[in-house]
């Protein structure tokens, strides 16, 4: 596929295998893998393959990529631990920006959830 590189990318790094991660999913667009600093039990993150910096430059033919990426979450949290809805759960948080908590400049859903107690950020 088509996917634009950024070589000075963190999670452009990972997604290509030149940084290790402990990953959670794979296929011809997205990548995801389990968060160095985990906020919950379950925490992991998922990213397309190619390189947005953010949901503020998501162009009208990326609608079906995001839509992929938010219908992987349930999939993926059940598998990583989450219980089922509805007495399970989890959260999708999409940071946005530097005044939004955005620190890596590479498009990422926040899947966050497990059993309780844990904090909610
Ligand atoms: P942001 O603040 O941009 O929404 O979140 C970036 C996330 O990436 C943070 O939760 C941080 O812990 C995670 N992160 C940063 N560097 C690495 C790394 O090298 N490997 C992994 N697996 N996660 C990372
Ligand atoms: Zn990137």
């Amino acid at each position: 596929a088509l996917t634009a590189h950024d070589p000075n990318c963190l999670f452009c790094k990972i997604t290509a295998g030149q940084i290790p991660s402990r990953k959670v999913y794979e296929d011809d667009t997205l990548f995801a893998f389990h968060d160095i600093r985990p906020a919950a039990p379950v925490h992991f993150l998922i990213v397309p393959k190619q390189h947005i910096p953010s949901m503020a430059q998501v162009r009208p033919s990326e609608e079906a990529l995001l839509g992929k990426m938010m219908a992987l979450a349930p999939q993926l949290a059940l598998e990583q631990g989450c219980n089922p809805y509805p007495e399970g759960g989890f959260r999708i948080v999409v940071n946005t920006g530097t005044e939004g908590g955005q620190e890596v400049h590479h498009l990422h859903l926040h899947v966050m959830g497990g059993p309780r107690p844990w904090k909610h950020g």
